[in-house]
């Protein structure tokens, strides 16, 4: 517990107890180690054994007990682009969810292995919009003669079908740091070419509502009207075809579990308890919440932001809790503190821990590939289509 000039107490994160949402997690005395130092040694010895034939990847948001051993840390697209910069490693360990370990596969050669530790690390987001749900929905605007001015776009939390999906019909791939540069394109895109004013055209974004809606209204002037939720769970996705044919943006009725949880009430009660709080979001988080943050960015933008900022400075980050962890460690010099009072973690991000990511090494280390991840060459060739008219990007 840290005391504030006006005599108020903080709860800073891994730094004391909030009794209000920690209640009943004192323990005095001396505490066991986080990881168990026999499973730590194992994983040293594993990596050391396969050398250079390995290389670990650890998405910000997993276990401090599992990002001790990646060679690089960073987010979904950052981690896919390191993967693809090393030929030279046979294996590619991937501390993430399912839908980036299929980015990693499909960016990497056809030589390299591709693992990820625990099979059941997927991404409830990713799970919101399935191929069916997405082919189905472009039936309903092909029926009504929308297709061919929507543009598809995905976030790249999506599966690799959905991305194949978006490079087979002309759309590409986004990250939430260039989901406005992707939008912009995609306006200006259509079969029917540049000349078409881009006025008529359509975005189908996919399969983060709140992302493609963050960014269409907060960064592209487009108004909330512009916007409709697209449920795949309903006929016409529970929209009139007159809904459908004066929308701008045709948002998918996806969410994260975890940004999803922020609540305005949220940012009023951190300005509340900590004054001159600067409250800091990721585009993930409802628009009633990012239109009430201070700063809105991508991880790797919240991480900077961290770095650069003052010493002295107060920070409450509307992001995994894994990273707001690490990061309020890192910056004891100013107080960093989670945006939501109750505890969140990121339950499939958390599902690799230790014990999975040795028993994968030491598995890869005997010789045997497990939890191999494999895209299909069809769905790899769209999707890198995809993959790559976003890296392409202006
Ligand atoms: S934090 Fe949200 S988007 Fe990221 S893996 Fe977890 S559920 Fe998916």
């Amino acid at each position: 517990m840290t005391t504030t000039e006006t005599g108020l107490p903080l709860f800073v994160l891994g730094q004391g107890v909030d009794t209000h949402s920690e209640r009943g997690v004192d323990c005095p005395g001396e505490l066991p180690s986080a990881s168990d130092p026999e499973l730590v040694a194992r994983a040293v010895r594993a990596k050391a054994a396969l050398g250079e034939r390995v290389f670990v990847l650890g998405h910000h948001y997993q276990r401090d007990e599992v990002i001790q051993f990646a060679d690089v840390t960073g987010d979904s697209f950052k981690l896919a682009r390191e993967a693809a910069a090393r030929p030279e490693a046979e294996y590619i360990v991937f501390c993430g969810v399912h839908f980036m370990a299929e980015s990693a596969d499909i960016l990497t050669g056809d030589d390299q292995r591709v693992v990820l530790p625990d099979l059941a690390a997927g991404c409830s987001m990713a799970d919101m919009a399935t191929f069916d749900q997405v082919e189905e929905a472009w039936e309903v605007l092909t029926d009504l003669g929308l297709a061919d001015i929507t543009v598809p776009v995905t976030y790249m939390n999506s599966s690799a079908d959905i991305k194949a999906f978006c490079g087979r019909n002309g759309g590409a791939v986004c990250t939430s740091s260039n989901a406005r540069r992707a939008l912009t394109w995609a306006f200006d895109q259509g079969p029917e070419g540049p000349e078409k004013a881009a006025g008529d055209r359509k975005v189908l974004f996919l399969p983060d509502q709140h992302l493609g809606r963050n960014t269409a209204v907060l960064e592209m002037g487009f108004s909330l009207d512009d916007c409709v939720v697209y449920n795949p769970h309903r006929p016409n996705g529970g929209l009139t075809d007159r809904q459908l044919k004066d929308a701008k943006v045709i948002l998918w009725r996806g969410h994260c579990s975890v940004h999803g949880r922020f609540s305005p009430e949220c940012v009023d009660e951190v300005r509340d308890r900590v004054p001159g709080v600067k409250v800091l979001v990721h585009p993930e988080c409802k628009h009633e919440v990012v239109t009430k943050a201070d700063h809105v960015g991508s991880t790797e933008y919240i991480i900077k932001m961290l770095d650069e900022a003052p010493a002295g400075s107060a920070w409450a980050v509307g992001t995994e809790l894994n990273l707001v962890k690490r990061l309020a460690a890192r910056h004891p010099d100013k107080t960093v503190t989670f945006l939501d009072r109750t505890v969140c973690y990121c339950s499939t991000m958390n599902r690799i821990d230790l014990p999975h990511l040795v028993w994968a090494l030491e598995s890869l280390a005997a010789g045997e590939v497990v939890n191999q991840i494999t895209v299909d060459p069809e769905t790899t060739r769209w999707a890198k289509i995809a993959l790559d008219r976003m890296l392409a990007l202006p």
